[in-house]
């Protein structure tokens, strides 16, 4: 039997980089679902598709190549675009665009087929409830939203993104806000998740803390 550990909550809360830390120390398949509705995004946008236009979203949904290699790069079609769907009109188009049934319906499906037969550590809004509502472990992970705008500020320095603390914090309400509303595949907090705030805590003492949980049980 596979092991499945799904991790859901807001953005910036530091998903992606404890699921990495998470994953080397377990020896885990690490999948990034929120890279894959970016890349939709990103498709869309280099093919000048237009919010509006759900049936060739949809479509685009279903055609793209989306890969991921074990250091968590991601390829669109065969090419690396690990920076690029981070940028600001990626971010901003990405929540409406995964609120379009259609894709969610093909990212879900191609998020347990990604799953199949592996031990994975998957992480996004919706793998607690939806992707796999029956996961071995399934944690909400939790920071406020001044600590999260903080902490992505200081990422998309790193990666060259140039964007001010004010922005992104209200980018990432505008998102939590639209994320948490969806009718279909919305981020909910639930009785079963492992909830975690990391507001105060280091990365170190979040990862210990879950791979605790794990090992616990
Ligand atoms: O995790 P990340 O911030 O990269 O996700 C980008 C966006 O993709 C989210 O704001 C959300 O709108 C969407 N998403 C989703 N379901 C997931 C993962 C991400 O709708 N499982």
């Amino acid at each position: 039997m596979s092991l499945v550990i799904a991790i859901d909550g807001p953005a910036g809360s530091g998903k992606g980089t404890i699921t990495k830390i998470i994953s080397e120390k377990l020896g885990l398949v690490n999948i990034d679902t929120g890279a894959m509705y970016r890349c939709v995004a990103l498709a869309c946008i280099n093919n000048g598709i237009k919010l509006e236009e759900e049936d060739k979203i949809g479509e685009i949904a279903k055609k793209v190549k989306i890969e991921f290699d074990k250091d968590r790069n991601v390829y669109l079609d065969g090419v690396d675009v690990s920076k690029r769907i981070r940028e600001k009109d990626v971010s901003a188009l990405v929540s409406p665009l995964s609120s379009i049934v259609a894709v969610r319906e093909e990212m879900v499906k191609q998020q347990r087929k990604l799953a199949e037969g592996l031990d994975v550590i998957m992480e996004g809004r919706d793998i607690t409830t939806v992707v796999f509502p029956n996961a071995d472990f399934k944690f909400y992970l939790d920071a406020t939203v001044e600590e999260r705008a903080k902490r992505r500020f200081l990422q998309n320095q790193e990666s060259g993104i140039d964007m001010s603390l004010e922005e992104i914090k209200e980018a990432i309400e505008a998102r939590d806000y639209n994320d948490m509303h969806k009718e279909v595949g919305a981020l909910k907090r639930t009785d079963d998740q492992i909830y975690v705030d990391s507001t105060n805590m280091s990365i170190e003492e979040v990862a210990d803390f879950m791979i605790n949980k794990i090992k616990e049980n």
